[in-house]
């Protein structure tokens, strides 16, 4: 038997730092919510105990390391599951770029191997598993547009922001999380925080206030190790997006854009600047 999911990308709509736990996290507010630029994975039985991956992207681990390893493990460790399983991933989400690419991949793998093994978990279930294996793995089994607390794992589902084109774009370098954060914390300048007005933009409809209201406390610290995230930036808002921002640690910026009209002269000047661009919407 096989099953297939989609393991889409999130953004963030914004990401407050509140500060840094006892325990090394840091406690952090953000909304985060899905687009439709995804990876795909098949899972097939396999009658052997033991878990292989492959994916067409290089760039990748395929061991132990790859998180839609981590979650068949985890699934087959805590249910008993004595049969093996065959992870085709079909990677469409840029790596290591703010856009929880792999965290999705683990959300999905638990979805999947839950209907191919009929283990009935329940998704509160899935969700605290989730956890275990990532930050951004609990709001990536579900979905939709979130408020994230704690680390992340913390949800509180709110309603979806008001439909309109992302357009996304990486820069060709790879950020790592940790470093980010590690600077942020050597970095004390005064942040302003920007989930609350996110929100009520939401909850208003209010597209352009939206737009005004996103905020990142990352980017600061990104842009300062990686000027190119500051440059596509400009680009993206003198191309005429209405909202720009970076995503998560970064580097990927994306830009709200509400006129399908302007979509593709963004699209065509980003591409002058930088290769990896995608024109999405959101899951809503
Ligand atoms: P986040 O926004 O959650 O910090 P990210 O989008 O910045 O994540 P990912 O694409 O999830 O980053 O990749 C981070 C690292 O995780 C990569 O360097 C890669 O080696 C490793 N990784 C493990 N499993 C996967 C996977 N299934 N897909 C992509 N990367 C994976």
């Amino acid at each position: 038997m096989k099953v297939y999911e989609k393991a889409p990308a999130k953004i963030n709509l914004s990401l407050d730092v509140l500060y840094k736990r006892e325990d090394g996290y840091h406690e952090v507010e953000m909304v985060m919510t899905m687009v439709d630029l995804a990876d795909r994975l098949e899972m097939s039985e396999l009658p052997r105990d033991t878990i292989i991956i492959s994916s067409q992207a290089g760039y990748i681990p395929l061991d132990e390391k790859n998180l839609a390893f981590q979650a068949a493990r985890l699934i087959k460790d805590r249910y008993d599951v004595k049969q093996g399983v065959y992870i085709h991933l079909d990677k469409k989400i840029p790596v290591a770029a703010g856009l929880a690419g792999g965290s999705s991949d683990a959300a999905a793998a638990l979805r999947g191997l839950n209907r191919l093994w009929k283990l009935n978990i329940s998704t509160e279930e899935l969700e605290t598993l989730g956890a275990e294996l990532g930050s951004d793995v609990p709001f990536c089994v579900t979905g939709g547009t979130a408020i994230a607390r704690g680390r992340g794992e913390k949800l509180e589902r709110i309603g979806n922001p008001p439909q309109c084109w992302v357009v996304l774009a990486k820069p060709p370098i790879n950020v790592s999380t940790a470093d980010v954060y590690g600077r942020f914390n050597a970095n004390k300048q005064e942040r302003r925080t920007s989930t609350a007005q996110v929100r009520e933009a939401i909850e208003l409809g209010d597209f352009q206030r939206l737009c005004r209201s996103m905020g990142n406390m990352l980017e600061d610290v990104t842009v300062d190790a990686y000027p190119e995230v500051r440059q596509l930036k400009d680009c993206m808002r003198r191309l005429g997006a209405d909202g720009v921002m970076m995503s998560g640690s970064g580097p990927t910026v994306f830009g709200l854009v509400s006129k399908e009209s302007k979509v593709s002269r963004i699209y065509n000047g980003l591409r002058g600047f930088c290769k990896d661009v995608h024109v999405v919407r959101m899951l809503t």
